[in-house]
């Protein structure tokens, strides 16, 4: 089967609002096993949409629309795929009852243009939206099918996973089904040196590996009659990635994140833990606290970004300051001791580098990145070095950390080692 992508919005064409979902519809058809041979991006007028709608429904089995799905003047993706489509709009009830529960909710007035969001193709597929009030719509016609789905990507998303995925995999010969092994503490070519032969025989199930921050994914995919015959396909492979990749895998599930696995492990072992940052800002906190159940062992986070709080603190101490810099390995293990003692946590980290731009000389590059962990008083410090914009060096250092915390944790309690 094939499927084509178009999102529709001028705001897009201008470059105004990056395509995202173009990207993300784009992996998503991949993964389901879809050929996608075309992909386009439509201003919001009703003739060249249509044109566009039409040339893809001529060739694709499957047309995925973002866009202009809203109350508004300039939202005609609905109305123009049901007139290519020969359709009306009709109203669909629980969508109406879902926008009034929605604005009565908020506590506002809707719109008169509000209702138009209730109005369907008739013998329309209507996918609810959670996150907003316009439905999405799968419209079946004799030789392709339409897809409709809201822009705004936290609407689009979820709306694509809930509803979109379990009506593709529906309606495909078979289905495509795969899972994710993931793994950290390990960079990408040394994982496809590990799976090499792995990946050379591979037909069916595939095996591909995708690097992420700090952690390298690899998805397992296999087709099959049905979802329970492609499980039974992936999971020898999964057994045999385990057995490669040993203590490396965090995670073989999709939902599972770095963030959420190192949560896991410190609720697992009852560690409360505290993290004193400085270049990152609280960006550890910040992804730690991202995960629900946290509060069972987050005790606190604090950003010493001066030498003057790094001291006040932490209790780094001045002439360690003075002798090595607040960059250095020295200053990262003071960090992590003086957060674990004044905290009383089990588990403490400490952050001290150089996100950049400026700043860099030839012994301490911008990049330059000391990370600390203090696991019940042992304390771990690595030197990284990282590349990329402040941003990314930032968002590096916190990938790292956390990893650092699962190794160290693992390491402290059953001395697992690391290949
Ligand atoms: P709304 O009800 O918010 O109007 P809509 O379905 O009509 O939703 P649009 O009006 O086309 O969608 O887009 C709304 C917003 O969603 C855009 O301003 C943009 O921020 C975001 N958006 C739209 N299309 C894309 C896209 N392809 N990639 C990323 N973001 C997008
Ligand atoms: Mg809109």
């Amino acid at each position: 089967m094939t499927a084509e992508i178009i999102c529709v919005g001028t705001e897009l064409l201008l470059g105004e609002v990056v395509n995202t979902n173009g990207a993300y519809l784009a992996q998503q058809c991949a993964q389901a096993g879809l050929s996608c041979y075309y992909q386009s991006v439509v201003g919001d007028n009703a003739q060249r949409l249509e044109q566009a709608i039409r040339t893809a429904l001529s060739r694709s089995d499957i047309v995925i629309l973002s866009g202009g799905l809203g109350p508004t003047e300039d939202d005609l993706t609905k109305e123009t795929a049901a007139r290519v489509m020969g359709r009306e709009l009709v109203t669909d009830e629980a969508s109406r009852r879902w926008i009034e529960e929605y604005f009565a909710k908020k506590g506002v007035q809707p719109t008169d243009n509000n209702w138009k969001q209730a109005l369907v193709p008739e013998g329309a597929l209507v996918l609810p939206n959670p996150n907003g009030t316009a439905p999405g719509v799968i419209l079946e016609g004799e030789k392709a099918r339409i897809v409709l789905l809201p822009g705004p990507p936290h609407e689009l998303i979820p709306m694509f996973e809930e509803s979109v995925l379990p009506y593709l995999r529906k309606c495909g010969p078979g289905v495509i089904y795969s899972q994710t092994v993931k793994a950290c503490d390990i960079g990408e070519s040394r994982v496809e040196s590990l799976l090499m032969d792995l990946i050379d025989a591979q037909s069916d199930p595939t095996i591909a590996t995708y690097a992420k921050p700090g952690e390298v994914h690899i998805r397992v995919t296999a087709k099959a009659e049905s979802e329970k015959a492609a499980r039974k396909k992936i999971k020898p492979v999964v057994k045999e990635l385990k057995s490669r990749l040993g203590a490396h895998i965090y995670t073989t599930e999709d939902s599972v994140t770095l963030e959420r696995a190192v949560v896991d492990l410190l609720l697992a072992n009852r560690l409360t833990v505290t993290c004193a940052e400085s270049c990152t800002g609280g960006l550890l906190a910040a992804r730690l606290i991202d995960v629900p159940g946290v509060s069972e062992v987050f005790k606190s986070g604090l950003v010493t970004y001066s030498n003057k709080a790094k001291r006040r603190l932490l209790g780094v101490k001045k002439s360690t300051l003075e002798k090595y810099g607040a960059v250095s390995e020295q200053t990262a293990r003071e960090m992590a001791r003086g957060a674990a003692f004044l905290s009383k946590s089990d588990v403490a980290v400490g952050i001290t580098g150089l996100a950049g731009p400026d700043g860099g000389t030839p012994e301490k590059p911008v990049g330059l990145v000391y990370i600390s962990c203090s696991v019940k008083g042992e304390i771990t410090v690595k030197e990284y070095r990282f590349t990329g914009s402040r941003s990314t060096v930032r968002g590096a250092a916190v990938s790292a950390a956390l990893v650092l915390m699962r190794r160290c944790i693992l390491e402290y309690y059953s001395k697992v080692t690391f290949g």
